[in-house]
């Protein structure tokens, strides 16, 4: 059969192709949602959309933590109640969704948004270190705590960042005990990264 052959509209196979882009889901995945969407719930598909296109048009990264907001600095860098001697560094929103749910932390965050992977090209220099170190030695920060994943990627992002802030002196922790190896920050219980907040430990 001609591999160009294409019985569905146009638009319904550029939504597949726009659904397939996400993480996790396949061409079959892609298509099923599409059929979902258009068959059985429109009203989800326009509010889905509608909302889709307002964090797009409307949502940027925050000055402070790099973070999403729709102001210059998000909600909790301008909160006057968060100790801004302490910044912990995570990869994604999602971990740092994670550490504020665990009620341990009451300091300012910077998000990466990626994490060092090497064999896919991504290096300090594609991942802005330099605002990292910017921001970490703007002569409020007095601790710098890591908190990447405990994967290997996650491991290799730690290493990079440890090795930029000991070369400026600055006191550096990494999350402790109880973090399973191998571990995504998201998948660990608030109580667990509550004591792996307490019990930090020193690496620089
Ligand atoms: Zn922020």
């Amino acid at each position: 059969m001609d591999k160009n052959y294409h019985f569905e509209p146009e638009l319904l196979i550029d939504l597949i192709n726009s659904l397939k882009r996400l993480p996790g889901i396949g061409v079959r995945s892609a298509r099923r949602i599409a059929y979902y969407l258009l068959q059985h719930d429109l009203k989800s598909a326009s509010r889905l959309s509608s909302s889709l296109a307002k964090a797009v048009e409307n949502l940027r990264n925050c000055k402070g933590c790099n973070g999403f907001t729709d102001h210059d600095l998000c909600y909790i860098c301008s909160n006057n109640l968060r100790d801004n001697k302490l910044l912990c560094i995570v990869e994604s929103p999602t971990d740092q969704n994670s550490l504020e749910l665990s009620h341990g932390y009451k300091g300012l965050y910077y998000i990466i948004m990626g994490r060092v992977s090497p064999l896919n090209g991504i290096g300090p220099r594609e991942l802005s270190f330099q605002r990292i170190l910017d921001r970490a030695t703007d002569g409020i920060v007095e601790e710098v705590i890591i908190a990447t994943s405990f994967t290997a990627e996650g491991e290799t992002t730690a290493q990079f960042l440890v090795s930029m802030l000991s070369e400026h002196n600055i006191k550096t922790t990494r999350l402790a005990r109880g973090v399973p190896a191998g571990s995504e920050l998201e998948y660990i219980d608030a109580g667990t990264i509550a004591w792996a907040l307490v019990d930090r430990r020193e690496v620089v």
